[in-house]
């Protein structure tokens, strides 16, 4: 097993202030990959350094998050890591459900597990199924085995539905989460899905409190799109390497006194309790805009909707995120309907329009702020005990005592928000890029 990360020896630091109702507000990236466990291969196209340690060690030494979701918990080395942590008291199973690792900032962790599935008349989707406890990974393991090549493997293609998914996490006590909804690669929306009720019964539903919107698109994109308005926005990271988690993340609000477990956490998406929602300008996520593969032409306005490429005429153009929606929403989106049966019993969005969604503010991780390397992010991270605390909470003027002015001025600019910059926006599995302040 890798190296054990040295907990407790990070100083401790504030939590993101209070809300007026005395809520607490906890930073949560539900969407983290293991790359390997028990020496074995989880995730193939991962970071090696994406082991249960490396990630907890990321998370607490160097991010500073509350809440991790590991969505690779139908693995059985993932588990058999998972056990042996508990047995070694490197990690307590909470009460309710959910896993803490201890210490003077202690991470919940959400056992998870993505799924491929072939969606009737749209083909592979990814979902997200949040699981309780151990031994309901388990029990999800064992119903994934026959259905999979290799149930060891991340988001293996199952041959299963979302319904079935959805109702069995629900069973389990969990619940499920459409992964990436937007993205042309394997998101529900992006793979020509325009409302999830053409694949989930109302009844299932009641066990999907959330969608995942994926890097490229952000809440007032999601909003063109009616069908989605009685779901919770998660925004998660997707990592696929340590220094990606947490690269997006959700504020959420926890009630004064309640335990930071598995049930608080589900309740808290079932009735939108969310503050903010962090995540990169849309702009900057690898399919935003049309592409074509054959010319390189990128769909600056107006939609390729499965057209050819106007610039060469290829056939095969790569969709775009901002296009996709901008489709859905041009045809109408789908009926806004009813909140799915027992969905969000006291949410905020049960009254119906109009709706009112958290902030999300457009964040540029610190690593990608221009001018930030490896050795001033340790200086950051000694400093202020890590990513979430200086994104969130320290004054400009700290900053600026630790990496000089001018870093402490983009920093600044860059956690305020992106919409004024300027960025040439990603395409076809390329990232956008910020173009430096000057
Ligand atoms: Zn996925
Ligand atoms: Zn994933």
């Amino acid at each position: 097993m890798g190296r054990r990360p040295a907990l407790g020896r990070h100083p401790t630091f504030g939590r993101p202030t209070a809300g007026p109702a005395g809520r607490r507000p906890v930073l949560a990236d539900l969407h983290v990959h293991v790359a390997r466990a028990r020496g074995r291969l989880v995730k193939i196209a991962a970071s090696t350094r994406l082991t249960v340690a490396g990630i907890v060690d990321e998370c607490v030494s160097r991010k500073g998050l509350d809440v991790i979701g590991l969505v690779d918990a139908h693995s059985p080395p993932v588990i058999a890591e998972l056990e042996a942590m508990v047995d070694a008291g490197e990690l307590e199973p909470l009460p309710g459900g959910g896993l803490v690792i201890p210490g003077p900032r202690p991470l919940t962790i959400l056992t998870a597990s993505e799924v491929e599935v072939d969606e009737a008349g749209l083909g592979p989707v990814h979902y997200v199924c949040y699981l309780p406890r151990l031994a309901s990974c388990r029990e999800f393991s064992e119903f994934l085995e026959p259905r999979v090549t290799n149930v060891s493997l991340s988001s293996q293609k199952a041959r299963t539905t979302g319904e079935e998914l959805a109702l069995r996490a629900g069973k389990a006590g969990g619940f499920l989460v459409p992964a990436h909804v937007f993205t042309p690669h394997k998101g529900y929306f992006g793979q020509g899905g325009t409302d999830l009720r053409e694949s989930f019964s109302d009844q299932a539903l009641a066990h999907v409190p959330a969608v995942e919107l994926g890097l490229s698109a952000d809440t007032g994109l999601a909003d063109l799109i009616p069908s989605l308005r009685p779901f919770t926005l998660l925004t998660s990271s997707d990592a696929h390497s340590p220094e990606s988690i947490g690269r997006e993340h959700t504020a959420i609000d926890i009630p004064p006194g309640a335990p930071l477990d598995f049930p608080t956490l589900a309740r808290a998406l079932r009735e939108a309790r969310v503050a903010a929602n962090y995540g990169l300008d849309p702009r900057l996520g690898k399919y935003h805009r049309a592409f074509c593969p054959a010319c390189g032409h990128i769909a600056a306005e107006g939609h390729l909707l499965g057209e050819t490429c106007p610039a060469c005429g290829g056939a095969r153009v790569v969709g775009g995120v901002l296009d996709r929606i901008l489709e859905i929403a041009a045809r109408g989106g789908a009926p806004t309907g009813g909140v799915p049966a027992g969905n969000k019993p006291a949410g905020p969005t049960s009254e119906g329009p109009p709706m009112v969604r958290p902030p999300y503010v457009h964040i540029v991780p610190l690593a990608h702020v221009p001018g930030v390397g490896p050795s001033t992010l340790r200086k950051l991270y000694r400093a202020f005990g890590g990513e979430m605390r200086v994104l969130h909470d320290v004054p400009e003027v700290e900053l600026a005592a630790v990496v000089g002015a001018t870093l402490a001025r983009r920093i600044s600019a860059a956690r305020a928000g992106t919409t004024g910059l300027d960025i040439t926006p990603g395409a076809g599995g390329r990232y956008g890029r910020l173009t430096p302040p000057t």
